[in-house]
């Protein structure tokens, strides 16, 4: 078997995704390699494919106890022999899994780091061959991270007992520069193959709104959005509270989490969600770490979060399937007034010096204003977002809300250069209140007190107001124009851009919202690609109808094993077989995501409910021609 045999066999694949096919030769060939991808990429296939090539067994590191479990459901439902040890297993239940592995039960045995020290799994490691250490979330070992784990350190003395060194694999989603080189050096990768791919996911559809009344607008998408599974992040505990009640009481059926609930309710909420009892979930951002459930078609925001940091990496828990998904921050200016709260009453770490910790306040004050802008630009959010992680590239998406949005295009050059001069003229001394002032000509007596009336811009702009100077001042400090210190007196500077407008002929367009987008341009934009996708562009009624026999057969199943119903088959799996409509095991080895071990589970199953729903007539139940998904 080669590589493409076991991607098929097992994974019911085609073809590899960008960057797998790079990783997984190195590997084979023994080269160690270090995988950087955004969430949804693939990481696993480019651990698990070689795992199964190569002649010994691979131990995978990983934090995240909950994620573990799901991942050997879905390898043993693969018919991949897998294991697990951690702490959620008894003593001797993991003496159990440490003889069958031994005895050579196992090809993947996903360990957490704690492990690695134990007698037990050391005697164990020592007799047994050991072709590949994979970790995984490899940022863990790195000091530099807001995850940082000191248990990951352990794995390094782990490889040096080990008789002969394994290839070692790493991966993560953390692409800063600092925990790159971390973990190279303290992992000791020797000549590894680095990847990194793009984190842009093509599949997110991105949005800001700013509704007049954020509960109406929310209520209105989940129903519009039935039976789809999604995720609503509140900012507090008493906004996911309110939130909830309000989805029970339109008669939804929602589940909530967030650190207030007592562990047992946090856990059976999550279950309602990981098993599609509860489609929707509000949660604070307690929710979400260790969280592997690919089918989320939405995650809506009902307050902006701190940092993009932040808002991307929840955001990126929909859609991991491939699948089209949407992505929508609910803005209102007051959630700057809030976060800014949070900010001020965060409390200090008493081990930096006051130096450091106003440092960290200035990080994060920069944090925030940079979340802020997203909120407010008119360009396109996925470039501003790919800009944020250092990505180059500014061509417009089409797959976001700006993108697909008409906008009134009005040329501020003039006004922007008697900012600039105004701001230049002061010496880059205040903030926007008393520059937006000053240029209207406000007559207020601190403006008098600090002698600006005597310049030369005071009152230079003056037909416009106070609050149209402020919005433009916003938009030119979001295009570089400007720039704003970190510092809470937040001073206006001269940005980088701003030679372009002061000496070239670039000019300055600032734009304004016409109308809603209508729903056709939405569903064009990003087409081509199915992934871009809803299931009812995809499928016609009749289709959308098979879906639901699948998806009920799907829920059954996933009842009598006790598994999540996504690890059975995804979504997109399911759409597939509406467009094939397999009639025969051949056929049906052709869908995505139905490889050899699952046919033998289920095929017969889903083969009997399409032959029942068609009559074994083919129909054609999908708009347009046959695409691969
Ligand atoms: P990551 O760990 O990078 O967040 P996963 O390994 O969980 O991502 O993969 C995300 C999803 O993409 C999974 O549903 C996985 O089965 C699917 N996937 C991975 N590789 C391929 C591929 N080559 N073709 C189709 N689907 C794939
Ligand atoms: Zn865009």
């Amino acid at each position: 078997m080669d590589k493409f045999d076991v991607l098929k066999k097992y994974f019911g694949y085609a073809a590899f995704r960008e960057g797998q096919e790079i990783l997984i030769d190195s590997i084979i060939k023994g080269r160690d390699v270090l995988g950087i991808m955004p969430t949804g990429a693939g990481k696993s296939i480019c651990y698990q494919v070689p795992a199964l090539l190569l002649s010994g067994i691979t131990i995978v590191i990983s934090p995240l106890i909950s994620l573990m479990k799901d991942q050997v459901q879905t390898l043993n439902q693969a018919g991949i022999h897998a294991a697990y040890i951690n702490s959620s297993l008894s003593e001797s239940q993991i003496s159990k899994a440490l003889r069958l592995a031994a005895a050579g039960q196992y090809k993947i045995i996903y360990a957490a780091p704690e492990r690695l020290e134990t007698y037990e799994f050391l005697s164990f490691a020592k007799q047994a061959e050991i072709s590949m250490l994979t970790v995984d979330e490899a940022h863990c070992i790195s000091q530099w991270g807001q995850d940082f784990r000191p248990s990951y350190l352990k794995i390094v003395q782990f490889i040096r007992q080990l008789e002969k060194r394994p290839v070692i694999s790493a991966f993560t989603a953390t692409a800063t520069e600092n925990v790159k080189e971390d973990i190279l050096c303290v992992l000791g990768l020797t000549e590894p193959e680095i990847l990194v791919t793009g984190f842009d996911r093509k599949n997110l559809y991105f949005a800001v709104e700013k509704p007049k009344r954020k509960d109406t607008y929310v209520i209105k998408y989940v129903k519009e959005h039935v039976s789809e599974s999604g995720i609503i992040y509140c900012a507090t505990r008493k906004n996911v509270d309110k939130v909830y009640e309000k989805l029970c009481q339109e008669g939804i059926s929602a589940a909530r989490y967030h650190a207030g609930l007592s562990g047992g309710e946090r856990r059976q909420n999550q279950e309602d969600f990981i098993y599609d009892t509860c489609p929707v979930m509000v949660a604070t951002n307690a929710f979400g770490m260790g969280i592997d459930k690919s089918n989320v078609r939405y995650v809506l925001h009902y307050n902006m979060p701190q940092s993009l940091e932040n808002y991307y990496q929840e955001a990126g828990r929909a859609g991991r399937d491939g699948g089209r998904a949407e992505c929508i921050l609910l803005y209102s200016p007051q959630d700057v007034v809030v976060n800014r709260f949070l900010l001020d009453s965060k409390e200090q770490n008493t081990e930096y010096t006051a130096e450091e910790n106003e440092a960290v306040r200035g990080r994060d004050e920069e944090r925030l204003r940079k979340m802020t802008y997203y909120c407010m630009t008119t360009g396109c959010l996925r470039t501003y977002i790919l800009h944020y992680f250092g990505e180059k590239g500014s061509l417009p998406c089409g797959n976001c809300l700006n993108c697909i949005r008409e906008y009134e295009e009005t040329d501020l050059t003039e006004t922007a250069k008697h900012i600039l001069s105004c701001v230049a003229e002061v010496r880059e001394r205040y903030g926007v209140n008393v520059i937006a002032g000053m240029l209207a000509g406000d007559d207020r007596a601190k403006l008098r007190e600090y002698g600006l009336f005597a310049y030369r811009t005071y009152g230079i702009l003056k037909p416009l107001k106070e609050t149209e100077i402020k919005e433009i001042i916003q938009q030119m400090v979001i295009e570089n124009l400007l720039f704003q210190t970190n510092d809470k007196y937040a001073l206006l500077k001269i940005g980088e851009e701003a030679g372009k407008i002061m000496e070239d002929d670039t000019r300055f367009i600032m734009k304004k919202t016409k109308e809603e987008p209508e729903k056709e341009k939405r569903t064009s934009a990003g087409k081509g690609s199915s992934a871009n996708r809803r299931r009812s562009d995809i499928l016609n009624s009749r289709g959308l109808e098979l879906f639901e026999q699948l998806r009920d057969l799907r829920t059954t199943i996933a009842k009598e094993q006790n598994m999540p119903p996504y690890i059975i088959f995804a979504d997109k799996t399911l759409i597939d077989m509406c467009i094939k409509v397999p009639m025969s095991k051949k056929e049906m080895l052709k869908v995505v995501g139905v490889g050899e071990s699952k046919f033998d589970r289920y095929g017969e199953r889903f083969l009997d409910a399409i032959g029942e729903y068609t009559g074994g007539v083919r129909e054609k139940f999908f708009f347009g021609e046959e695409e691969e998904l």
